[in-house]
C-alpha cells in the first residue's frame, strides 16, 4: 500500500516539470499568479511541519519535493522577462475574439 504513496509522490514532483521548465527555457510566466504560488507555499510549511512532527517520512519527502518546486517556481517566474511565441499567438488570438475595452478591463 506504501508504493501508491511513493508513486503519488513520483507524480507529484513529476507535475512540475513542465511549469518549470517552461519558466526556465522561454522564460515565459504568461498567466502564473505569484499570489496563488506563495500561498502553496505557505501550505506546504505548515504540511511539512505536521508530517515532520508526525514522523511520517512519505508525507516528508512530498512536501519537501514540492517546496523545492514551488520555490523554484516562483523564483523563475519573478525572472521571467518574456512571452513566449505559443503564449502570445494565443494572447493574439484572444484580442482578436473580443473587443478590446474586455481586454484593457482585466
Ligand atoms: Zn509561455
Amino acid at each position: 500500500m506504501e508504493m501508491i504513496g511513493w508513486l503519488g509522490t513520483a507524480l507529484v514532483i513529476v507535475a512540475y516539470f513542465p511549469q518549470i521548465r517552461h519558466l526556465y527555457v522561454e522564460k515565459c510566466a504568461w498567466g502564473i499568479s505569484i499570489s496563488t504560488w506563495v500561498i502553496w507555499l505557505i501550505a506546504g510549511l505548515l504540511l511539512l511541519t505536521y508530517a515532520w512532527l508526525r514522523s511520517d517520512v512519505l508525507f516528508t519527502v512530498v512536501q519537501i519535493a514540492s517546496i523545492v518546486a514551488i520555490t523554484a517556481t516562483i523564483i523563475l517566474a519573478k525572472r521571467s522577462t518574456t512571452i513566449c511565441p505559443y503564449h502570445l499567438a494565443a494572447t493574439e488570438k484572444l484580442k482578436g475574439s473580443r473587443p478590446q475595452r474586455q481586454l484593457d478591463e482585466q
